[in-house]
């Protein structure tokens, strides 16, 4: 008997639907291949000047402060909270699903006194709920919301929010994971100051960084606190020399994963972030009109869903982990089942980054046709990707 350890690493070939990680592109895995070099190499400054140059553009600031934090987007949350919030500040959290929750545990674990406006799940923030709040508490040091809500499927419009954050004087921490590369994202008109994402989602590249990005206005907070980050890992100002001018170490960057970063956002700006843009919502028409057409009905308020992630509703009499277990033994197709207040109640089916093609779009629903008619279920063999063909011919 031989271990199995002792195999060589041949995972499935997976069609990555889920709300991340999404399909990564052989150019983006190809480019982790490349030698690795030292983190203090000049070779290595220019990709990581090339890196910067590239997530400005994706995240249309001129902010100076823009880096992939060595983390996946969990670690961008952190070290948000870490910096910006120091123990006893007042952060008010917008939560309408799981990541907003997230949100504020990590700003109470940092010893900020939390405070939560509250959406329904499948609802986006409500502007005069959050104006509301604000007026209760003075001196509230930030406010923290979720553009993409990956376990609901919404998308909050930024930037009605953002002017009652501004109106408040807090500083504004903004969850860009699911949006930032599918969605529209403008950091300085919008007036964001804090932002960040995470590369394994619209990004197109594997798990392992988390881009953010800083105003001068928050560098200027983080800069002048009183007392030290506790974190020594996620302190920008550390970080900051590293990415900065002085080039001085402070941890090993992942000299891999950010060859695959620069690769997967060189793709981006060759295909134009626009056009990228429109991709998504393409892909998302198509799959949300057969998912209708198949009765299948979809979570998220009709004015507010995401492109990048649709959540829907899970039929009477038919199993969760039987169709998603199906999905990924016979048909290589993986998507995410709920989170929280949707767990065993939905499923969430991510077309993101170069998972957002139309024949991958195509692939899902005929596979679900098939399952859902084997469990039960009783569809028109066919009737989903006639919606979904047509939605798509409408589009190009
Ligand atoms: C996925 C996700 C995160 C967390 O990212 P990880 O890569 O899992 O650490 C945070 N916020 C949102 C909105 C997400 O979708």
């Amino acid at each position: 008997m031989t271990a199995s350890y002792l195999n060589e690493l041949q995972p499935s070939a997976r069609l990555l639907l889920g709300p991340g990680p999404s399909s990564v592109h052989p150019r983006v895995l190809q480019a982790m291949t490349v030698p690795v070099i030292g983190h203090l190499d000049p070779d290595f400054f220019q990709v990581m000047n090339d890196i910067g140059d590239m997530l400005r553009e994706v995240y249309h600031t001129s902010n100076v402060m823009t880096m992939p934090v060595s983390a996946t987007g969990t670690g961008a949350m952190e070290t948000a909270c870490a910096n910006i919030l120091e123990p006893g500040d007042t952060m008010v959290v917008c939560r309408n699903g799981y990541f907003g929750i997230r949100l504020g545990n990590i700003a109470e674990r940092c010893g900020a006194r939390v405070y939560e406006v509250d959406s329904p799940w499948g609802q986006p923030v409500d502007p005069q709920a959050l104006e509301d709040e604000l007026s209760k508490h003075p001196r509230v040091k930030a406010v923290g919301v979720v553009h993409a809500e990956t376990s609901t499927g919404v998308l909050t419009p930024l930037p009605d929010v953002l002017d009652v954050i501004r109106r408040h004087g807090a500083i504004s921490i903004v969850d860009a994971v699911t949006s930032l590369g599918g969605h529209d994202m403008r950091v300085d008109e919008w007036g964001i100051d804090v932002c960040y994402s995470g590369t394994q989602k619209c990004l197109g590249a594997p798990p392992g960084l988390a881009p953010i990005t800083l105003s001068e206005n928050a560098m200027q907070v983080v800069k002048t606190r009183e007392t030290p980050v506790q974190s020594f890992y996620f302190n920008l100002q550390d970080l900051e020399s590293y990415w900065g001018q002085s080039r001085s170490y402070h941890h090993t960057a992942p000299i891999s994963m950010t060859y695959a970063l620069r690769e997967a956002l060189r793709m981006m700006m060759e295909e134009g972030i626009e056009n990228r843009i429109a991709r998504h919502a393409r892909v998302a028409a198509a799959l949300r009109a057969g998912l209708e057409a198949l009765g299948l009905e979809l979570l998220a308020d009709p004015d507010y869903r995401l492109n990048p992630l649709t959540t829907v509703r899970i039929p009477d009499g038919i199993d969760d982990a039987t169709v998603r277990g199906s999905l990924l033994r016979d048909y290589d197709i993986e998507i995410g089942g709920g989170l929280g207040e949707f767990r065993g109640k939905a499923w969430r089916i991510g077309l993101m980054g170069d998972s957002a093609r139309d024949r991958n779009v195509l692939a899902l629903l005929s596979a679900l046709e098939t399952i859902l008619n084997a469990n039960g279920y009783e569809v028109a063999y066919g009737s989903s990707l006639a919606a979904a063909q047509k939605a798509l011919a409408a589009e190009r």
